[in-house]
């Protein structure tokens, strides 16, 4: 008899004050989710996107293409529901969030995904992302233009190309997996991917029996790595109890581009392959060279202008909603406002949206400080971004000019453009 155990933790991490993520673990339904709205709205997206997965709980399928049907359909309804809360209270105005989520029907995963949580497979020492991410970055790595260590440290890598919540519409992406004896399903959000390498990741999925222990070491990896966003993991092992315990292999991972056009399963192994044997399995590196160089040749100043033109095109082409973890303080006219996005604009395009509008009008704000508000001030979320509102200073008639000691900049949480 088969069966499929399964772990799961969600962490705050080590910087943010709330956790906006949610996970699912139930009997044959399982998901992880990642909100986006700051305040309470980011949690609300995400936990409202777990209920129509949830619903899915226990039913039984005729057959396959039922059952994938039902899941892609609960991930349609999540949106929907998602969408809806945010029309209808403006407090949830501008929220979103991921969702990744596998049904297991008899000895099949189900996987349906959208958003830049992920989902992994290793099996028999190969580990393989099966999910793709819907990001500006991935697409400038689809693209060739950056590489994938590129991405990870890409100064717009927050921005999310197609999420639960933001649009009435949203395409899913779904696969079907035929389940073998030891196989090992790992969903997770950003909070475990942007700072613990698929490399570590795999290793310790490979050579931790556990698999609590797997989840619980995989979530202090990343709070060790810093945890600067929440950190939500769910690990699925599809077992043979009968089967002997594999003693423990050397491994070492080889990151290759994927060939487009391909179906998942015919992608299993060849991206992010992790092979069993010794220190020195490389033989399989020929595959990546052009996209690198093509990388190199472009450069970052250059990666990042593609990035804003690739987005426009988005924009424009597609129509999508763009999802952004980004916000900023600047004006709109003369009021003090909070966008969401990206401080960019290609000709009528602009990649940012008003989500928030203050009180204050530039009038009310003492002259020295109108620079900062010109240029646009960067927070690290939305919470973040009315502080920086809250400590706009307000003119008076005695102080207009504090000069160096009264310089309001004295935080220390994030680089801010100096101001005359
Ligand atoms: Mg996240």
């Amino acid at each position: 008899m088969r069966r499929v155990l399964a772990a799961g933790s969600s962490d705050v991490g080590q910087v943010r004050e709330g956790n906006e993520d949610a996970l699912l673990i139930r009997n044959s339904v399982f998901a992880v989710a990642d909100g986006m709205g700051g305040h309470l709205a980011g949690e609300v997206a995400s936990a409202a996107a777990l209920e129509p997965i949830e619903a899915l709980d226990g039913r039984v399928f005729p057959d396959a293409t039922e059952a994938a049907t039902a899941l892609t359909n609960a991930v349609v309804a999540a949106n929907t529901t998602v969408s809806k809360l945010a029309t209808d209270n403006p407090l949830y105005r501008g929220m979103g969030t991921t969702l990744t989520a596998a049904l297991i029907e008899g000895r099949r995963a189900h996987v349906a995904h959208v958003g830049d949580s992920r989902a992994y497979l290793l099996r028999d020492g190969q580990f393989s992302q099966l999910t793709d991410d819907h990001t500006l970055v991935q697409h400038l790595v689809d693209e060739g233009q950056i590489t994938r260590e590129e991405a990870a440290h890409h100064p717009q890598r927050s921005i999310i190309t197609r999420a639960i919540g933001v649009s009435p519409e949203v395409d899913v992406d779904a696969m079907t997996l035929e389940l073998q004896p030891g196989d090992q399903l790992l969903m997770c959000s950003d909070g475990l991917t942007g700072v613990v390498e698929d490399r570590v990741i795999a290793e310790l999925l490979d050579t931790t029996a556990d698999p609590d222990e797997a989840v619980s070491r995989l979530v202090e990896l990343a709070n060790q790595a810093g945890g600067p966003d929440n950190i939500t993991v769910v690990l699925l092992r599809y077992e043979d109890p009968n089967a002997e315990v594999a003693a423990p292999r050397t491994i070492s991972i080889s990151t290759v581009n994927r060939d487009d056009g391909r179906d998942w399963a015919g992608q299993l192994g060849h991206y992010g392959a992790l092979t069993a044997g010794s220190s020195s399995a490389n033989g399989n590196n020929a595959s990546d060279d052009e996209p690198r160089q093509v990388g190199r040749i472009l450069g970052r100043a250059t990666a990042v202008v593609a990035s804003v033109a690739v987005l426009a095109a988005l924009l424009i082409g597609g129509g999508q909603f763009l999802l952004s973890r980004s916000y900023f303080v600047a004006l709109d006219d003369d009021q003090v406002v909070i966008y969401q996005g990206v401080d960019a604009s290609i000709g009528p395009v602009t990649l940012a949206r008003v989500t928030e509008r203050s009180e204050l009008v530039l009038a009310d704000i003492p002259s020295w400080y109108h620079p900062n508000l010109e240029n646009g001030r960067t927070a690290a979320d939305l919470n973040d971004a009315r502080r920086i509102v809250r400590d706009i200073p307000v003119r008076s008639d005695e102080v207009e000019d504090p000069g160096v000691a009264g310089d309001p900049d004295t935080d220390t949480d994030e680089p801010d453009d100096g101001s005359a």
